[in-house]
C-alpha cells in the first residue's frame, strides 16, 4: 500500500477535524500524516486550524469557521494553476 495511495490536499482538508479529534482509523491517520511530512501548504493549513479551534474554544465538526476551509481550497487552486504553467 503506497505511492498509489497518496492522500490529496483536498482529502486531507476534509479529515482535518477527524485528525484533530483524533477519530481516524489508523490507516487514514498514517496517510494524513505521510501528506503532512510532504506538503508544506497543508502544514500550515493544520496550524492555522489549530490556532482558529483555540481561539474559537470549539470542536465541534461544524464549528471550524467554513471561510477558513474555503480559504485554504482557492489558495489551492491558484498554486494548481501556476503549476500548470
Ligand atoms: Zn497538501
Amino acid at each position: 500500500m503506497t505511492g498509489s495511495n497518496e492522500m490529496a490536499c483536498q482529502e486531507l482538508v476534509e479529515l482535518i477535524t477527524d485528525y484533530l479529534e483524533d477519530a481516524l482509523s489508523p490507516g487514514d491517520r498514517q496517510r494524513f500524516e505521510e501528506h503532512l511530512a510532504l506538503c508544506p501548504d497543508c502544514r500550515n493549513y493544520l496550524a492555522q486550524m489549530r490556532v482558529t479551534i483555540r481561539l474559537t474554544g470549539a470542536l465541534k465538526g461544524d464549528a471550524i469557521p467554513s471561510e477558513l476551509r474555503k480559504q485554504f481550497l482557492g489558495v489551492l487552486r491558484q498554486m494548481k494553476r501556476r503549476q500548470l504553467h
